[in-house]
């Protein structure tokens, strides 16, 4: 089982600084005990290109005069942590400066340039050269040396390149290196070449050791790279460019992957990597753990070692802080399965765009109303969902469609937006609409016939809308163009266009299992964030679900509700998670101070009278009723974050 109280130890050092002349053993074992960290990430070879140990595959780095690796590993066994070895794949900034055939030419105007091109910064290197077998090599001399529980190979992911030795290959396979869709194929032929080898220079060795390859994101439906991995790392620094929503919406596509462990990795620092002296306050580091968990995650927190190798006490005390909370958590996280009443066909799975902002909007609002949710790509079996929600993009395919239909037949439901059930011009479920076409007019205006916050009005909807007309079935929004777009013709005030009162047309119908909105709503959300967008879908949602909804907190937009599933032990787990963000700084999200919520009433639908209702693992118990099928009781207080059991 994968430890759920790890750290990746990151150790990227220029030979321009000594190295190692602090390392204790003693002193690294007493900061992995005050850090409460059961696992830790220690470095074969960095990003400069430098091994910490002695090496006949690469190079030792010039100022380190032991085996550090061998130390680290050696600290970690004699008080049971766990030691997977990092390698840097992608980057490899010796050998950049060494070989300029081993470069990867991201640009063709930009010959020898990597990434980052502007910036002080590392080179990356191209796998269809002799340095993928250098790199092999190295992981080699790892296994046969080491023998470590876990290999950690960073930076990579399927990167077009122009240098001599991918042209001339794309020559040889009759593929075009001007067209978009060959490079973009070629990239990917590259890449699994990489995955096969370095796979298969860890397995040469031993069929225990962990594997996993990083590149920042698990791409969703993509199994190519997903199986090629032991287990997923999820790294999502909230700071560091990820923002609060990333890790919540990777963790609800990658539970429902067959048997994949997983891990929410973020960061001790204020932003993000390679941040020597940067900190976060620790309830950051609390919500941060406590979000994973409650998402069936263990826990990863990056951390930066001083090129001195001495521990820093105030990092370790700081993860420390989130990791005894874990730690008194564990036994109720044990194969603890995360319910879910609603899944998102995930746009990203659908359009191959890892940045689709049908997903965060989509997410955001999920987040934002306290649903159960999973995002699932089209290999999920839908039976176990309730809701089925079709997020804006179209490109659903024959296969999907099918599921689709038979889901509905069989009582399932789906909310589908915008494009996603648009082909050929027609929709391709029969919901009693007809499809019409885009509308022309922008932007529009929703006249809601439900109840919202500001009552009933015109509601200003920044978003592409599909016109369709309703022959049966509920309009539960109306829209309303503007009298004209902004155009260089004419224009009306600052910004756009009054609505049109004398027309007037639906914008969402809901006909029995089948609800649509005409508007790409989770996109606009996602570039906008109005408050209607989510009103209407969460009217529309709640009147699917209805009784069926599973959890019913009195809770605010900014907490995070999960409900997970023992069964071994026969209970569930209601996880309520709550911390308001600030920004500080250039837009950073920080989280320091933290109010309590108190008296928070909770229902859940169970399935018998529980035995037992209690706060875990403060053994407090609850008091509780059961009525029609639904457990309710009172959080008294919820202080970022409070676990609630209710036993069989
Ligand atoms: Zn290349």
């Amino acid at each position: 089982m994968l430890r759920k109280r790890q750290v990746h130890l990151d150790f990227h050092t220029s030979e321009h600084v000594p190295v190692g002349d602090k390392f204790s053993k003693e002193q690294f074992q007493s900061a992995l005990k005050a850090g409460h960290v059961d696992s830790i990430t220690v470095f074969s070879k960095c990003h400069h290109g430098w091994s910490y140990h002695p090496t006949k595959a690469n190079k030792m780095h010039p100022n380190l005069k032991f085996d550090l690796l061998g130390a680290q590993l050696e600290a970690c066994k004699e008080i049971n942590v766990k030691a997977p070895v990092y390698i840097s794949a992608g980057y490899d900034e010796k050998d950049f400066l060494k070989h300029p055939e081993w470069r990867c030419v991201v640009s063709p105007n930009k010959e020898g340039q990597a990434e980052y091109e502007n910036e002080v910064h590392f080179h990356l290197l191209c796998f269809n050269t002799g340095y993928l077998d250098v790199l092999c090599s190295q992981i080699e001399e790892v296994m046969q040396n080491y023998n470590p529980c876990g290999i950690f190979l960073d930076i990579i992911s399927p990167k077009i390149c122009y240098c001599e030795s991918c042209k001339r290959d794309m020559k040889a396979l009759g593929m075009d290196i001007e067209n978009e869709k060959d490079r973009e194929a070629f990239s990917q032929i590259v890449f699994n070449k990489y995955l096969e080898a370095t796979n298969n220079a860890v397995r040469k060795y031993s069929e225990e050791t962990t594997i996993f390859h990083n590149q920042g994101h698990i791409p969703k439906g993509d199994y190519r790279f997903i199986e090629k991995n032991t287990h997923l790392e999820l790294e999502s620094l909230p700071t560091g460019g990820w923002g609060y929503d990333h890790f919540p919406l990777s963790a609800a596509y990658v539970r429902t992957l067959k048997d994949v462990e997983f891990l929410g990795m973020t960061g001790k620092f204020h932003h993000s990597w390679g941040e020597f002296g940067g900190f976060k306050h620790p309830n950051a580091l609390i919500y941060e753990a406590a979000l994973s968990i409650m998402n069936g995650a263990g826990c990863s927190v990056g951390d930066q070692l001083h090129p001195l190798c001495e521990m820093n006490m105030a990092t370790y005390n700081l993860i420390g802080k989130a990791y005894s909370m874990v730690e008194e958590k564990e036994p109720w996280l044990i194969d603890a399965k995360n319910t879910a009443d609603i899944a998102v066909l995930s746009a990203e799975a659908i359009t191959g765009d890892r940045d689709v902002k049908a997903d965060t909007g989509a997410n955001r609002m999920l987040l934002e109303c306290n649903y159960l949710y999973d995002f699932i790509d089209e290999a999920a079996a839908l039976e176990k969902y309730k809701l089925l929600i079709l997020p804006d993009v179209e490109g659903i395919s024959e296969k999907m469609t099918e599921k689709v239909k038979a889901f509905l037949k069989n009582g399932g439901k789906v909310i589908a937006s915008a494009g996603s059930i648009v082909k050929n011009n027609e929709f391709i479920l029969d919901f009693g609409s007809e499809y019409i076409g885009e509308n022309e007019l922008t932007p529009t205006y929703l006249i809601p016939h439900y109840e919202v916050v500001n009552g009933v009005t015109e509601y200003l909807m920044r978003a592409d809308f599909n016109k369709f007309k309703v022959n049966s079935g509920e309009v539960i929004a109306s829209v309303q163009n503007p009298y004209f777009n902004r155009t260089l013709e004419h224009f009306c005030s600052h910004a756009h266009t009054p609505n049109n009162p004398d027309e007037i047309f639906p914008g969402a119908v809901i006909n029995g299992n089948v609800a649509y909105i005409g508007w790409n709503i989770f996109t606009a959300y996602a570039n906008h964030g109005h408050l209607c967008f989510k009103e209407l879908f969460k009217a529309i949602t709640e009147k699917m679900l209805s009784d069926e909804k599973t959890v019913t907190a009195e809770i605010p937009d900014k907490a995070v509700v999960t409900l997970c599933r023992q069964e071994k032990e026969k209970r569930s787990i209601l996880h309520l998670l709550y911390a308001h963000t600030t920004v500080r700084g250039k837009g950073t999200e920080v989280i320091e101070d933290t109010v309590p919520l108190y008296n928070v009433s909770c229902a859940v639908k169970y399935e018998k009278q529980p035995g037992r209702v209690a706060l875990q693992p403060q053994n407090e118990e609850l008091k509780f009723e059961y009525v029609n099928g639904f457990v309710s009781f009172t959080v008294p207080r919820v202080d970022i974050h409070a676990m609630v059991v209710i036993e069989d």
